[in-house]
């Protein structure tokens, strides 16, 4: 008899974007002739910029050649990129990464869900509360937890509110946690941490030989000096930290796949009986066994963003998101709406109006102004009664959008 992996009959049924998807449909199928504007799901719209489009071309035409053709490719990803990574995000930034440190991989949600697996089964897992869903859900899958309680949390996991009181911030957990998630600047919120803040959470994991898993998924979008791009530009993180980046908001390759994991050389994890191992190996291990690689191509491409044209390229796109991330942010402030994020961050998080509840707000919005937001529920508990909306959507989308959202409340 085969026998199924039960941790996934855990997992509450359906993901939070089908619902969205399902609801849009049905309004559509009822409302043919309504103009919807998404700004719900968080993915990209702007193209390639050309100096990747060129490279990516580049690689795909070596790869027709003989003389050029590339078969399976190095086991962390090619040095070329992973040092053009480790010069322009790490050492111009004054932090000792190496390219040795750094794995080239296909995405970020794969490698926060992948990573559980090096982690045994009796860690305790911290992560904010609303969240990007995949940590959650890659905890349960791997075993790490119960089943889900009424209140929308799973056994065994802490969750760390992130509420109006703190500010979005999580405070550090009474209890003490083996991994920590954290996401700066955040999904969903779009609230960005400071070094102060970063620093707390870095002394706190020495002290408890716990590990930050850190996912700076939106870190191009920083444009305060003061706030750190990566964990690794605090004292002592080097020994506690995982990092996570990933190219697909950076320079819109969620269609395209190219992301990284960054792991120190000096991580240290302990088995049960208190030996510590490094953390790097394992990794290796896992990725040579069950990854091989992302493409030729796609490497050459994303290699590219860091090439002067490239960098001025990506620059204006990201530029191009915060203009519309201001525009909402500044709309929905006039309107009234307590407004967070939207600054060092591509998502504005809003309070509902008149106190309704967060899918009320989405279908008002769906209805009446034709405009997709997410439901801040979606994300966490205690996301109700919040919303957010994504500034990766066209120009005049988002003008459009704000007037429609002002003309409904
Ligand atoms: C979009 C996003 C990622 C990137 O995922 P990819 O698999 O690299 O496309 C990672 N973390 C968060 C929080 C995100 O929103």
């Amino acid at each position: 008899m085969a026998l199924i992996n039960e941790n996934y009959l855990k997992l509450k049924a359906g993901y939070l974007f089908p619902e969205i998807g399902r609801r849009v449909r049905e309004f559509e199928q009822a409302n043919p002739e309504a103009k919807i504007i998404r700004m719900g799901i968080g993915d990209v719209t702007r193209p390639l910029v050309p100096s990747v489009v060129k490279a990516f071309h580049e690689g795909v035409d070596e790869m027709a050649a003989s003389a050029s053709f590339k078969g399976y490719g190095p086991e962390q990803g090619y040095a070329f990129l992973r040092e053009a990574i480790a010069a322009n995000d790490f050492q111009a930034r004054g932090v000792n990464i190496s390219a040795d440190d750094i794995f080239i991989s296909d995405g970020s949600k794969c490698d926060t869900g992948n990573i559980q697996e090096i982690f045994g089964a009796a860690n305790k897992i911290a992560i904010c509360d609303p969240v990007y869903p995949v940590y959650a859900d890659t905890t349960v899958m791997s075993g790490k937890t119960g089943v889900c309680m009424d209140n929308g949390y799973f056994e065994n996991i802490i969750y760390m509110p992130c509420t109006e009181a703190n500010g979005l911030l999580p405070e550090l957990p009474a209890e003490r946690p083996d991994l920590i998630f954290l996401c700066f600047p955040n999904n969903p919120t779009g609230t960005v941490a400071s070094r102060e803040v970063l620093k707390t959470w870095v002394d706190y994991a020495i002290a408890n030989q716990s590990i930050i898993l850190y996912d700076a998924a939106y870190e191009a979008f920083i444009t305060d000096d003061t706030i750190p791009h990566s964990i690794f530009e605090i004292e002592g993180a080097e020994k506690v930290a995982i990092e996570f980046r990933s190219f697909s908001k950076t320079a819109g390759f969620t269609g395209t796949r190219c992301a990284f994991t960054v792991i120190p050389d000096g991580l240290m994890a302990y088995d049960s009986e208190g030996n510590a191992h490094k953390v790097k190996p394992l990794w290796m291990r896992r990725q040579t066994t069950k990854f091989n690689g992302v493409s030729y191509p796609v490497q050459k491409a994303a290699a590219a963003i860091y090439t002067e044209e490239g960098k001025k390229e990506v620059a204006e796109v990201i530029a191009y998101y915060l203009e519309n991330a201001r525009i909402m942010r500044e709309s929905l402030t006039a309107l009234g709406f307590k407004v967070y994020g939207g600054e060092n961050a591509p998502y504005v998080w809003v309070k509902t109006a008149n106190g309704l509840s967060s899918w009320d707000f989405f279908d008002l919005l769906l209805h009446k102004a034709n405009v997709v937001g997410t439901p801040g529920s979606g994300f966490g508990p205690s996301g109700e009664g919040y919303f957010r909306f994504s500034a990766f959507a066209d120009r005049e989308k988002v003008i459009d959008a704000m007037s429609r959202v002002k003309a409904v409340i």
